[in-house]
């Protein structure tokens, strides 16, 4: 049996210690277009951007953990294609390779500015270690900053802007960072930390154009004519996932790689996870894609058993953190601003301290705790038992969570 593995990030990497976990002592084999080894993201806005961590401390396994377990790795090497008939893929390389289970783990990309003048040098995207390692460079030396877009990445690489002692301009189209995610009242909770770290928060702008100087940006216009200059514009509007091999192959793509609740393709033979994969969620009763780090570290687990012909199924809540400044904060569940906007809160805004909870007809869908830790399986509970909660008993720091409900 051969398993092969497209895609060279967290989830590709858990995917393969899952297998040998589960007891697959077949070939394995994880072909990866980065010419690194598999590596997490989070600390690429974070501290490894801010020069506070070792790269080594990225790596998801050594390069010996890979020999050890006998997976072998294709690093700097791209899946053209497959060839779900032949069960075959095309390597970048030219060269030909044979699989019985294929599991696709591509990630995802950022998405470009479209806009005249975005591809100037001095035009920076965050997604890989190299572009971190750019960033950290240009940060060094980079009197001001623009950055395009208030959300986590934007957010993230703002608090690091400003750590190392950069003007920052943060322009946003939506009216509040975060909007979409958080919804109006704890959107304001950001907006507040950065303005307070004197970042120029701009919203409901547009950018039309990134100015330059000798084909180096040298700023942004606005749609209203506004020119911020700048000595590097730092683009963060999302990503779109990289299902291009799985749409040429004429698999179910729909956002995502479209996936079962044990992460089966609409081929029984090919699987996705992390980022690339939209799965069904089975307490949520729909399919989603989630695009975090406890994503592509958990689903791994069980798409191995999918691959090994075992039942399995994935149902973990959504969960993702960040940091920012003095600010940390848990997020978990998932609420739809513009459908669930009622939140109650635990705590105080103003001193970013507190657990917000989103309602959907009284029952908590998400929570997200700011500065306070060690609640999320709490939270997680309140969620999975869908029970209606008293507001007043959810809002009260004495009354333990369990308690909260109806
Ligand atoms: C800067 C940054 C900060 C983040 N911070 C947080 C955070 O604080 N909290 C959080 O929860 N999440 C965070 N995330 C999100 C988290 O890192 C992602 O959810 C996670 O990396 C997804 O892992 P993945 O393995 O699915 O995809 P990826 O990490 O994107 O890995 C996919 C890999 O597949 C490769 N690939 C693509 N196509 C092919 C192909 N055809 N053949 C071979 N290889 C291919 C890609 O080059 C890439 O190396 C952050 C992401 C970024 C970029």
């Amino acid at each position: 049996m051969t398993f092969v593995i497209a895609g060279g990030g967290l989830a590709a990497a858990k995917t393969a210690e899952a297998l040998r976990e589960q007891g697959y002592d077949g070939r394995l084999v994880l072909v990866g277009a980065e010419p690194h080894l598999p590596y997490e993201r989070p600390p690429l806005s974070k501290d490894y951007l801010q020069g506070k961590s070792e790269r080594e401390k990225i790596f998801v396994h050594d390069a010996a953990w890979y020999r050890t377990h006998h997976v072998e790795l294709l690093q700097g090497t791209q899946v053209t294609g497959i060839d779900r008939a032949g069960h075959r893929l095309d390597l970048s390389g030219g060269e030909r390779l044979g699989y019985d289970r294929l599991l696709l783990a591509t990630g995802a990309t950022p998405r470009r500015l479209p806009v005249p003048g975005a591809d100037l040098d001095g035009v920076l995207y965050l997604r890989t270690v190299d572009d971190s390692e750019r960033l950290r460079d240009t940060l060094a030396t980079a009197s001001r900053v623009a950055i395009v877009g208030a959300g986590w990445i934007g957010l993230e690489v703002a608090a690091a802007a400003r750590a190392a002692g950069a003007q920052v301009s943060v322009l946003e189209a939506e009216r509040q960072p975060l909007l979409r995610v958080l919804g109006p009242r704890i959107a304001a909770v950001f907006a507040d930390l950065h303005r307070e770290h004197d970042v120029d928060l701009r919203l409901g702008v547009q950018v039309s154009e990134i100015t330059g100087e000798g084909g180096r940006a040298s700023g942004v216009r606005l749609a209203d004519g506004t020119h911020l200059p700048a000595d590097a514009v730092i683009v963060g509007i999302g990503a779109a996932p990289n299902t291009g091999l799985a749409a040429e192959a004429g698999l179910k793509v729909d956002d995502g790689i479209v996936v079962d609740a044990g992460l089966r393709s609409s081929d029984p033979d090919i699987f996705a996870a992390g980022d690339v994969a939209s799965a069904y969620h089975p307490l949520l009763g729909t399919h989603i894609r989630v695009e975090h780090w406890a994503n592509a570290l958990n689903q791994p687990a069980v798409a191995a058993r999918s691959m090994l012909g075992q039942e399995a199924v994935y149902d973990r809540l959504p969960y993702f953190y960040t940091d920012q400044y003095d600010l940390g904060m848990e997020y978990t569940g998932l609420a739809r601003p513009g459908h669930n906007d009622d939140v109650v809160v635990r705590g105080d805004l103003a001193s970013r301290r507190f657990i917000a909870f989103w309602l959907d007809d009284g029952r908590v869908v998400a929570g997200m705790n700011v500065n306070i830790w060690d609640v999320t399986s709490q939270i997680q509970e309140l969620i999975r038992s869908g029970r209606p909660v008293d507001r007043a008993r959810l809002a009260d720091f004495d009354t333990p969570l369990h308690e909260a409900t109806l």
